[in-house]
């Protein structure tokens, strides 16, 4: 691609034009060696990846283009995580990008927009997400790190968990409470830490599958300017609430049971399991059961396309494309046999894969982003009426 079209262009293509685009983008310009990565790369090793997105202009679809995004109307931004995930691109450090960005464009100031969207851009600022606490995760607002006020700084005290990539990070978005006398919600504030000072400890934690990825991060005594405030004090519920949405159908979107689906079907290719009727049977329910799941985001998708909006039926999403990705990837360590139980790739009738993997990886979709029993309380309660 030769030209940078401008933001305009992009939403004046049709969808299917755009898509033809960003498949090209993304086919032609994801590193080889990156694509298709069996776990979450480092920073060190997606850094250029990142740079290279950034120089084009094409890092983040959805923000505005006066603040150095696409400005992608929805259905495009759609288009755009689709042809990413088919390329097999590796995820970069997105936090920023994902979820502080959208929030300060829409809920930060002025000075916070200049001070902190460039730098996301520019990769100088790698951001983590710190909510999560020990005893505060689905249950969020009985988060305890506090935050008093001191002169114009903020002095931070408290304990984050499940912390992800927080060692390749250098700042840390966090809700923190701020009033201890009212209702849990009411005294919850969202500020921005810078994590580069004495105080901030980092600790990775070790997850099934070996891989270091989440973590736990103290804060001892640590200092945030109060113009570091996002939104009112104790207003972080509301400003946290901000990303909800386009985050919910992209969380139920079918791409990696898709994933799972096609590892299997060359697994059982490979392995000749695909003779066997028994499997051929359960390979047919599971097949069944991602098309599904792919329609119900069609149908979702389908709203988004055309600027609708839906309620927290959406949450069903997310329950049946999560535990649908964990039912292949089950039925795939069964039809490896003794294979299903080894790490790393193996060696399959010639062909190389990595069958442990994607079943233990996919364990905690369904814990991440609301876990589904949350997600079938709020359905109960919402969407069905039945008493809770
Ligand atoms: C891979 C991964 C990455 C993560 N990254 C981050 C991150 O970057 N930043 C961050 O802040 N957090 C992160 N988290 C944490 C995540 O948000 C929490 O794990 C999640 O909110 C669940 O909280 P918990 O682990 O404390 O489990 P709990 O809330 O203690 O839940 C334990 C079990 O009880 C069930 N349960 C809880 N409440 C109810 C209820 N009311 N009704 C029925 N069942 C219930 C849950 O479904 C679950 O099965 C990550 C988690 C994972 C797995």
């Amino acid at each position: 691609m030769n030209e940078t079209p401008t933001a305009r262009d992009w939403n004046a293509l049709s969808d299917d034009q755009f898509r033809g685009i960003a498949a090209e983008f993304f086919g032609t310009r994801v590193p080889e060696h990156l694509r298709f990565l069996s776990r979450r790369p480092r920073w060190a090793e997606v850094r250029e990846w990142y740079l290279t997105l950034s120089r084009h202009g094409w890092l983040v679809p959805a923000w505005p283009v006066e603040h150095g995004g696409m400005g992608l109307s929805q259905s495009k931004v759609l288009v755009y995580m689709e042809e990413l995930e088919r390329s097999g691109a590796p995820r970069v450090m997105d936090q920023g990008l994902m979820n502080l960005g959208p929030v300060l464009i829409a809920r930060g100031t002025e000075d916070q927009r200049q001070r902190f969207l460039p730098r996301i851009l520019s990769g100088e600022h790698l951001w983590c997400q710190g909510y999560s606490e020990p005893n505060a995760g689905s249950d969020l607002a009985s988060l305890r790190t506090e935050a008093r006020i001191e002169g114009d700084q903020f002095v931070i005290n408290g304990q984050k968990i499940w912390t992800s990539v927080a060692f390749d990070a250098n700042h840390m978005f966090a809700l923190v409470r701020t009033d201890k006398t009212v209702k849990k919600q009411a005294g919850i504030s969202f500020v921005m830490i810078d994590m580069r000072q004495p105080g901030v400890t980092v600790r990775p934690i070790r997850n099934i599958a070996g891989h270091e990825e989440l973590c736990e991060v103290f804060l001892d005594d640590v200092r945030a300017p109060v113009s570091n405030l996002v939104g009112e004090l104790n207003g972080g519920w509301q400003v946290a609430k901000t990303l909800l949405g386009f985050e919910r159908i992209w969380s139920g979107s079918p791409r990696q049971s898709t994933l799972a689906l096609l590892r299997l079907e060359r697994l059982a290719r490979a392995s000749g399991r695909m003779s066997d009727p028994v499997f051929r049977d359960r390979y047919t329910q599971v097949t069944m059961d991602v098309l599904d799941a792919a329609s119900a985001y069609e149908r979702f998708a389908q709203i988004m396309r055309t600027g609708g909006s839906f309620g927290v039926e959406v949450s069903m999403l997310k329950i049946w494309a999560t535990e649908t990705c964990q039912r292949v990837t089950e039925l795939m360590v069964e039809a490896a046999g003794d294979l299903g139980a080894l790490s790393g790739e193996v060696d399959v009738e010639g062909e190389s894969m990595d069958i442990l993997y994607p079943f233990l990886d996919c364990r905690a979709f369904t814990i991440y982003g609301g876990s589904s029993q949350v997600q079938r309380n709020i359905l109960v309660k919402n969407v069905l009426d039945l008493p809770s």
